[in-house]
C-alpha cells in the first residue's frame, strides 16, 4: 500500500444510481491501478431518515459489483469510524478550530428571511449570495439573541479577494473566483454539520489523496478549496466525472430505465457488463470488452479529459452485457439465470441434461438474464406464436406452403430424418431453405431468429416437435 487513498462516499438514500456506481467503480479502478487504498465512507448525517437498511444495501451492492473496499464499515481501518453519524465529536472539534481562527460567524437569519433576500437578488440580476447581515451585529446584540436561544447556524466567511484553485487529475488547474461564492453554512440550525464541511473534514482526516466524484459537486469543491485554505492544509487532487445524461441530454433521473442498480439487476444485467460499460463510457479504448482487472491496468486516468454530460446508451450497455453473458462458464451462466427463470415460470426448474443443453443453445443469444428466461420458453414452456412477426420475414403464402409440406409428411424416427425429408419436400415445392428453416424455427420457438433448427431437432423430444409443427 502507498499513499494513494481514494473513497466512495455515498449517502444512504435507499438505492444506488448509476452515477454512484460509476463513482465507486472509478475509485476502485484507480486504487487498484495505483496499488492504493479504496475506502467506503457512509455519509449519513441526515438524521431524519433511518439509514440502517440503506447502509446495508450499499455494502451488498458493492459486493455484488465485485468492488471490494479495504477500509470502511464492517472491515474497519485506521481512520475510522467510517460512518459520518459516528464522527460528530470530530466535526465539532474542527468547527471549534474555525471559530477560534475567526473564519465563521453566527447567522440568525430565518429560512424565510434568506428566501426573501434570495428572491430580491434574483430580481435585481445579482448572484444569490448571503448579504452578511449577521456579520454586522455588535457583540451585545449577538449575546441578546443567544440569551433568548434564538436558533442560528455557523457560516464560513469567504474571502472574496482570494483566488482559489484546484488541481485536477489530468494536470489542469481550475480557478475559482471567490467573488461568485456565498458564505456557506457549516452547521444546520440543530447544530449538526453540513455536507460540505463533514465531507471536507473526512477527506482531510482520512488522508484522501484523490477525490473522484461527479461533476455536480464542482461548486462544493470550490467551497471546500476555501476550507483547505483556511486550515492551511494541502488539497487532494480532484477528478470530476461528467454527468450521466439520458438520450434527450437531460440528467439521468428516476424516470429513465436503468437509472438505479436495482433496475439493472432486475432487468437481468450482470456486474461484468455494467462495470465494463461504465468504465469505458465516454473514453475510447481499442478493445472495449475488458474485465475490471484489465481495465484497472489499461485506463490512463491522467489522460481522460471529459466534462459536461455523457449520454447513457442502454443499447451499448446491453451489448456489453451480451458479450459478458456469452463469456460465462456454462455452470456460472445457469446459476445466475436460475432465479430469473423461477420468477418467469413461477416454479423451480429441474436441471437435467436436456435443460443444460437448452441453456447451452441460448447462452450465445441472450442479452440479459431476463431474456434467458424468455428464450428458455422453447424448452420449458410453450412458445407464444405471433404470426405477424413471422410474416415480416416470410410471406404468408410461403408460410402456408411450408405448413402444407409439413402436414403432408408422416412422422418417423429419428426426428432428424424428418428434417431431411422436410428439406427435400420444400425444395420440390419451390420453397427456399431460408423460408423453410425460419418457419420451422418460429413454430418451435416463437422466434424467427436465434437457435439453429438442427439443434432444436436434436434437443426437443419427438412428441414436442410433432405437437408444435403439426398444430
Ligand atoms: N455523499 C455525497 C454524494 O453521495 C458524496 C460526494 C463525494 O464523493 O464527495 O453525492
Amino acid at each position: 500500500m502507498n499513499s494513494i487513498r481514494v473513497r466512495f462516499a455515498p449517502s444512504p438514500t435507499g438505492f444506488m444510481h448509476l452515477g454512484n456506481v460509476r463513482a465507486a467503480l472509478m475509485n476502485f479502478l484507480f486504487a487498484k491501478q495505483k496499488k492504493g487504498t479504496f475506502i467506503l465512507r457512509i455519509e449519513d448525517t441526515d438524521h431524519e431518515r433511518n439509514f440502517d437498511e440503506a447502509k446495508q444495501r450499499i455494502g451488498q451492492d458493492l459486493a455484488w459489483l465485485g468492488l471490494s473496499y479495504t477500509e470502511g464499515p464492517v472491515v474497519g481501518g485506521d481512520f475510522g469510524p467510517y460512518e459520518q453519524s459516528a464522527r460528530t465529536p470530530i466535526y465539532q472539534e474542527k468547527l471549534a478550530e474555525l471559530i477560534r481562527i475567526n473564519r465563521v460567524y453566527r447567522c440568525f437569519c430565518t429560512p424565510e428571511q434568506l428566501d426573501a433576500k434570495r428572491k430580491e437578488q434574483i430580481i435585481a440580476s445579482k448572484p444569490p449570495r448571503y448579504d452578511r447581515t449577521c456579520t454586522r451585529y455588535p457583540s451585545h446584540a449577538i449575546k441578546q439573541k443567544l440569551d433568548i436561544a434564538m436558533p442560528f447556524i455557523w457560516r464560513f466567511k469567504i474571502n472574496e479577494q482570494e483566488a482559489l484553485s484546484i488541481d485536477t487529475l489530468n494536470g489542469n488547474t481550475i480557478n475559482f473566483d471567490m467573488d461568485n461564492f456565498t458564505d456557506f453554512a457549516i452547521t444546520r440550525s440543530d447544530g449538526s454539520c453540513t455536507f460540505i464541511f463533514v465531507n471536507f473534514v473526512d477527506d482531510w482526516l482520512m488522508q484522501i489523496s484523490h477525490v473522484i466524484r461527479g461533476e455536480d459537486h464542482l461548486s462544493n469543491t470550490a467551497s471546500q478549496a476555501a476550507l483547505y485554505d483556511a486550515f492551511m492544509i494541502p488539497q487532494p487532487t480532484f477528478w470530476h466525472l461528467p454527468i450521466i445524461c439520458n438520450s434527450k441530454g437531460e440528467k439521468l433521473s428516476k424516470r429513465d430505465f436503468g437509472f438505479s442498480l436495482t433496475d439493472l439487476r432486475d432487468g437481468g444485467f450482470i456486474p461484468e457488463g455494467i462495470n465494463n460499460y461504465l468504465a469505458v463510457m465516454g473514453i475510447s479504448i481499442p478493445e472495449e470488452v475488458q474485465s475490471v482487472e484489465s481495465l484497472s491496468k489499461m485506463i490512463v486516468f491522467e489522460k481522460i479529459n471529459l466534462h459536461g454530460g455523457i449520454n447513457y446508451d442502454l443499447e451499448k450497455l446491453t451489448w456489453f452485457n451480451h458479450k459478458w453473458l456469452s463469456k460465462l462458464s456454462p455452470d456460472d451462466f445457469i446459476t445466475r439465470a436460475m432465479p430469473y427463470l423461477e420468477t418467469h415460470f413461477g416454479h423451480p426448474i429441474t436441471l437435467d441434461n436436456g435443460t443444460r443443453q437448452a441453456f447451452a443453445l441460448i447462452q450465445p443469444e441472450a442479452n440479459t438474464l431476463v431474456e434467458v428466461a424468455k428464450l428458455m420458453e422453447f424448452y420449458l414452456g410453450n412458445p407464444l406464436l405471433d404470426f405477424e412477426k413471422l410474416h415480416q420475414e416470410v410471406p404468408a403464402e410461403k408460410v402456408a406452403l411450408v405448413r402444407s409440406v409439413i402436414a403432408g409428411i408422416t412422422w418417423q424416427e429419428p426426428a432428424l430424418t424428418v428434417l431431411e425429408v422436410y428439406k427435400a419436400a420444400a425444395k420440390g415445392a419451390g420453397l427456399g431453405t431460408k423460408e423453410l428453416l425460419v418457419t420451422l424455427r418460429f413454430l418451435l420457438t416463437g422466434n424467427t431468429k436465434g437457435l439453429g433448427v438442427l439443434d432444436l431437432f436434436k434437443l426437443l423430444s419427438s412428441a414436442t416437435l410433432q405437437k408444435r409443427l403439426q398444430a
